[in-house]
């Protein structure tokens, strides 16, 4: 439950707004007090979530947006859409925007294998530069930057060569920026998801399912409000002395 008012006033950006995990981000900030850019591919879903965001505390604005984290074009007009309506950038950002295209790595195509790293790695890298340039540009205090990977980075997956690359990567990507984003007051830390109920997931065979629930001790799939729960926290100031950090949100699977 949201006990807090701990994100009013800040403006934060989530790519991948529009379902799953990102849409309980984008519902649990603005529960918080935070005004929400829901930023999606598909601008029907993107309004949808706009739709379901509540508005109630002080100063809130939310907006919705299409973007293409694959294109760097595509980001720049978002950041100038934001700064054009609030005046500001966004002060906290959440990288939720994400693509699997699974195959075994002997019959992996190489264009399911660059999609995925351009949706997933590329993709994070590009918000993340493009918000960081306009946090220093307008000499902003603070800023949260939160990377959605994946335990999957971590350990490794069947039929998932291309992904477990772009979430190992994004772990990379996230720590590196944390060294170089710190003195400018800027923490970017990662979440790691196990299986978690989403639109994503659905797509799995419900033999892979029941196989993957009774490996986790916790026994059962994470909800998207679960993961959410973690990003507030990192978004907020309740974690100022977190970065470069990578917390797990698997109800335990594969601790070790
Ligand atoms: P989801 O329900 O499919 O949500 C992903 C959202 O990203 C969708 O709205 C999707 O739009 C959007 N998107 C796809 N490509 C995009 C692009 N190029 N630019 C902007 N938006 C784009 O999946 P989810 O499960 O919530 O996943 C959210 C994040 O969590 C992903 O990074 C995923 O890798 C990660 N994750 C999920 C799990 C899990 O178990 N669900 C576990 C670990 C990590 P379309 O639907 O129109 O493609």
């Amino acid at each position: 439950m949201a006990a807090a008012t701990r994100l009013i006033s800040r403006l934060t950006l989530v790519t991948g707004g529009g379902s799953g995990i990102g849409r309980s981000v984008c519902q649990r900030f603005a529960s918080e007090g935070a005004s929400v850019v829901v930023a999606d591919i598909s601008e029907e879903s993107a309004n949808e979530t706009l739709g379901s965001l509540s508005g109630d505390l002080r100063g809130q604005v939310h907006m919705a947006a299409v973007v293409d984290v694959s294109s760097k074009e595509s980001i720049k007009q978002l950041v100038t859409s934001i700064q054009t309506r609030y005046f500001q950038p966004p002060s906290v950002c959440v990288n939720a925007a994400g693509i699997t295209q699974d195959d075994f790595l002997l019959s992996m195509e190489e264009e399911h294998f660059d999609r995925v790293i351009q949706v997933n790695l590329k993709g994070s890298f590009l918000v993340t530069q493009a918000v960081a340039q306009a946090l220093v540009a307008c000499g902003a205090p603070k800023g949260s930057i939160v990377t959605v990977g994946s335990i999957v980075g971590k350990v490794g997956n069947l039929g998932q060569a291309n992904y477990a690359a772009s979430k190992a990567g994004v772990q990379g990507l996230t720590r590196t920026a944390a060294k170089e984003l710190s003195r400018f007051g800027i923490r970017c830390n990662c979440v790691l998801p196990g299986f978690i109920s989403t639109p994503m997931t659905d797509k799995v065979p419900e033999k892979v399912i029941s196989k993957m629930k009774s490996l986790v001790p916790l026994g059962r799939m994470g909800e998207p409000a679960e993961v959410a729960d973690v990003c507030a926290f990192l978004a907020s100031d309740d974690s100022r002395y977190v970065t470069g950090a990578s917390i797990e949100v698997t109800g335990g699977l594969f601790i070790g």
